[in-house]
């Protein structure tokens, strides 16, 4: 077993990783920016180091200063978390040649489930549904009317090497197409380096729905059942739960076992997620599979009683999961508080914390590196916490959310709790009935 981890990331993922290696026994480096050397995640670890400056770019973006601390700390094993290099496959390849473990995939898989344009024609191969839609990357107007036609109208224009909701187009109608091809194609290159973009059917009124995945050297994988995150904003996830409200055991046995086709389809090694569209006649359609620990696994672990970064750890140790079973039990939610104002179309509101109150008692649990007087950097992105609540059922979880948001007490930035506390009382939400679009038609009332 790893004797001293390096967690190549900040914020709460990283305080949450050395968590699970301190219960393991094993010794953990914190790597951190000028901006962070306040941050509870370079106390909490055993060895901490400065690798620059704010700019991600800088720090956490960069890989010799990364692999530097590491070799100098003499760290065995890398868990990069999620975001910055989760799903960098030169990054796992860098950490490959120098002998230290990359705690995930390796490069050839991320590489395989990156490029999303490229994800689809594997998944389609092994007979996994997909969203139909182009055939390979759009490259001209030509291309992209000849797909929408055989698709139908709304398409929607995805960068390929795309994340985080960002950069994607819907299209309703052919004469929109050319000028919102031109402008995803630039924004992608911004974003992301790669204007390579893809168009595929837009399903109206779909959920999103994953499912979880563990996957040891050995060829064994299994699934942790579903997450829904259908509460989105301007397709980012806001709010997330599992069981979901419209997946039975029936559907979540046909959407487990394609997961598990599709990690089986590329050797997959680690926890990952496979991402699907569900409409309302229960078919599914693949989406796009995320080769690290998801932002909303704490779900999953509630519901599940599983520890999926000791998981992880296990599986990059080379153990088998053969024959490991987990009962899932309750229900769990969570919700991301982020440090944004809710009353200004959620625009970031970075600051320092005067108040930072969390809630606790029976089914609750917070991951944050937040504390009163900490002062949430503008350099990153805005989640300060999440809240996950667990209970019997979902009406009970619901209750327990609304309850926890009211104890939750942060002042000196806006956050997107009072958001939250309104959804839970919607009834629309506590119908379980619902789609990606609900928050479009939800109305906030502002504080
Ligand atoms: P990212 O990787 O940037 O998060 P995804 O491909 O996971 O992008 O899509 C994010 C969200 O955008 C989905 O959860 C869904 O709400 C919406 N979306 C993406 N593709 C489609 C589609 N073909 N039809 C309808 N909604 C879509």
């Amino acid at each position: 077993m790893f004797k001293k981890i390096l967690v190549a990331n900040r914020g709460e993922i990283a305080l949450r990783i050395m968590q699970t290696c301190r219960e393991m026994g094993i010794s953990t480096v914190a790597v951190y920016s000028t901006a962070d050397a306040e941050s509870i995640h370079v106390k909490y670890a055993d060895e901490a180091v400065c690798i620059g400056p704010a700019l991600s770019r800088e720090s956490y973006l960069n890989i010799p200063r990364i692999i530097a601390a590491a070799e100098v700390t003499n760290a065995d094993a890398i868990h990069p978390g999620y975001g910055f290099l989760a799903e960098n496959a030169d990054f796992a390849e860098v950490c490959s040649s120098v002998n230290i473990k990359f705690i995930g995939p390796t490069a050839k898989m991320i590489n395989q489930m990156g490029d999303k344009n490229t994800a689809k024609a594997t998944m389609i191969a092994a007979g996994v549904p997909v969203v139909p839609g182009s055939q390979g990357l759009v490259s001209n107007l030509a291309e992209a009317v000849k797909t929408a036609q055989n698709t139908g109208y709304p398409v929607i224009i995805k960068p390929t090497a795309g994340g985080g909701g960002k950069g994607m187009r819907v299209v309703h109608e052919e004469n929109q197409l050319e000028k919102a091809l031109n402008t995803a194609r630039s924004e992608a290159e911004q974003a992301f380096g790669n204007s390579g973009v893809y168009i595929e059917k837009f399903l109206e009124n779909p959920r999103h729905v994953e499912i979880q995945i563990l996957s040891d050297q050995h060829g064994n994988t299994i699934h942790l059942g579903e997450r829904d995150c259908t509460v989105q904003r301007r397709h980012q996830k806001l709010i997330e739960e599992t069981p979901s409200p419209a997946v039975d055991d029936a559907l979540r046995k046909t959407m487990g076992d394609a997961a598990v086709a599709a990690a089986a389809a590329i050797n997959y090694e680690g926890a990952g997620t496979i991402e699907f569209l569900l409409d309302k006649h229960g078919k599914f359609f693949f989406m796009e599979m995320n080769t690290r620990i998801q932002v909303e696994h704490p779900v999953t672990e509630e519901r599940y009683d599983v520890d999926i970064v000791r998981e992880q750890i296990i599986i990059a140790d080379g153990q088998s999961i053969a024959g490991r079973t987990f009962t899932p039990k309750g229900h769990s939610i969570e919700c991301r508080i982020n440090a944004e104002d809710p009353d200004h179309l959620f625009r970031p509101s970075p600051g320092q914390l005067q108040v930072f109150h969390t809630p606790g008692g029976h089914g609750v649990r917070v991951d944050s590196h937040a504390y009163a007087s900490y002062v949430v950097p503008s350099n990153y992105d805005s989640m300060i916490a999440k809240l996950i609540v667990t209970a019997h059922t979902r009406d009970e979880a619901i209750a327990r959310m609304s309850r926890a948001l009211d104890e939750f007490i942060v002042l000196g930035v806006k956050t997107t709790i009072p958001f939250h506390k309104q959804v839970m009382h919607s009834a629309v939400f506590q119908s379980g009935v619902f789609d990606t679009s609900f928050l479009e038609s939800f109305r906030y009332e502002k504080s």
